[in-house]
């Protein structure tokens, strides 16, 4: 049984990967390329060859949620995991609230680990600089980890699970949230507000510009879906508002001259 459970999650992982990623990344760097070029914040495509080595790192990673799975079937049979199959045991408010409470906790939990494998020998151990073999980024940058690293991100998932209770409605909508929020911060197009790195409603929201500049210069901008933590720890680029401003400027969508 545990066989078929990890080549299931094995599967779906690798279908929801090829199919959200390659959706994306059709829709605007194939077929809407001429008109959303004006949002791209590197006017440069990046190499076919830097994308065939980070389709590979993406898939390979899958593996990883073949081997948590498995730890999640396991513990779900020993009872172990806070899972709930009555979607109406908790209130309609609180399947809304699970879900800004799961994005800041895994922010926190992946700021954490992130800024110990760019501060501390922790990066080197995990090769998180298989993740940042792309200065230039695309959608296809976003699962480019070595499976070492790949491992304590998906481990998020296995403590949730036992710590938290949630339907598994719940985990579906978290899981597939989080992975549109990756492919747009690594999708190196900027289609957020002119001032979304200056409102007091947005500001402390990251954004695609906010994740390029990471992987220009790893030691700032370290935060995943907010940046408060990078605001808090001194990681935040000094620059963000002046590169964003600079490069929302610069679009010119469907504008003939
Ligand atoms: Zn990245
Ligand atoms: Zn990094």
């Amino acid at each position: 049984m545990n066989l078929l459970v990890a080549v299931g999650c094995f599967a779906a992982a690798s279908v929801r990967y090829l199919l959200m990623v390659g959706l994306y990344y059709a829709a605007v760097y194939r077929v809407m390329r001429e008109p959303l070029g004006a949002f791209k914040i590197n006017k440069q495509d990046p190499t076919p060859k830097m994308m065939g080595s980070e389709i590979f790192w993406g898939l390979l990673n899958n593996v990883n949620f073949a081997v948590v799975g498995v730890v999640v079937y396991e513990f779900y049979k020993r009872g172990w995991l806070r899972v709930f199959l009555d979607f109406e045991a908790f209130p309609w408010i609180y399947h809304l609230l699970l879900v800004p409470v799961l994005l800041l906790l895994h922010d926190a939990y992946f700021f954490w680990i992130h800024w110990a494998m760019h501060k501390t020998r922790l990066g080197r151990w995990l090769r998180h600089d298989v993740h940042h073999g792309a200065h230039n980024v695309s959608p296809w940058s976003a699962f480019s980890v070595h499976p070492f690293e790949g491992l304590l991100e998906v481990a998020f998932r296995l403590i949730t699970l036992m710590v938290i209770p949630m339907h598994p409605l719940d985990f579906l909508f978290f899981e597939i949230l989080t992975f549109a929020l990756n492919i747009i911060g690594h999708s190196g197009y900027e289609f957020f507000p002119r001032n979304f790195a200056t409102s007091p409603v947005t500001r402390m929201k990251s954004c695609a510009t906010f994740h390029y500049m990471h992987h220009q210069n790893g030691g700032t901008n370290l935060s995943l879906f907010f940046n408060h933590w990078d605001r808090l720890m001194g990681t935040l680029n000094p620059d963000y508002e002046k590169v964003y401003a600079q490069v929302v400027k610069e679009r010119r969508p469907w504008r003939r001259t």
